[in-house]
């Protein structure tokens, strides 16, 4: 990532929004917007089996897992603005489990590029999948979108839900009601 390019881009922005970007405050902010903007897109340059590095370990556990709560920042792609909220993540392992501070990286993962929500959690769902082959994953995450929120509609209130449910959790009812009853309603 050229972070100098970014740089003057962002300057270049700041002109055509009626900035005068050699005023004081605005110094150093194009640098500053390219190092943020270098954090908020490092997914791009991470991939899944880096980032376990082998942390799926054994085990007999066939009962399903939830790792609730863990938080979501990203960015929408339609306006390159935060969305933000919660991810409830659940398995059914078959023979191996992964840390649960590996599925809040992986989600972070994913959250740090472009993003729309569907394709986020459904991104996150097949990651947990194929990395301990599980016989079901579903995630739900809920999220509260500035684009809404400070434009347009201005429906500052509103979240939107979504889900991606796989394997048993996707054709077994039971296990994707024991699932939604583990997490409770999900609150962003
Ligand atoms: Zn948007």
């Amino acid at each position: 990532m050229n972070q100098s390019r970014i740089a003057t881009l962002i300057r270049e922005l700041l002109v055509e929004i009626g900035e005068n970007p050699d005023r004081e405050g605005l110094q150093r902010t194009p640098e500053r917007v390219a190092a943020a903007w270098a954090e908020l897109t490092r997914g791009y340059r991470e991939d899944p089996t880096t980032l376990i590095n082998g942390a799926v370990f054994s085990a007999e556990a066939n009962n399903m897992i939830i790792a609730r709560d863990i938080e979501v920042y990203s960015m929408c792609e339609h306006h390159m603005m935060p969305f933000f909220g919660r991810c409830h993540i659940g398995y059914i392992a078959r023979d191996m489990v992964i840390g649960v501070s590996k599925l809040a990286r992986l989600v972070d993962m994913y959250a740090r590029r472009l993003q729309i929500q569907e394709r986020l959690t459904a991104q996150i769902a097949h990651a947990v999948q194929s990395a301990v082959n599980a016989e079901g994953v579903g995630v739900v995450m809920s999220c509260r979108h500035l684009c809404m929120m400070m434009r347009g509609v201005e429906k500052h209130e509103s979240v939107m839900t979504t889900s991606s449910v796989l394997g048993s959790f996707h054709h077994v009812q039971s296990t994707r009601l024991e699932f939604l009853h583990l997490i409770g309603s999900p609150k962003p």
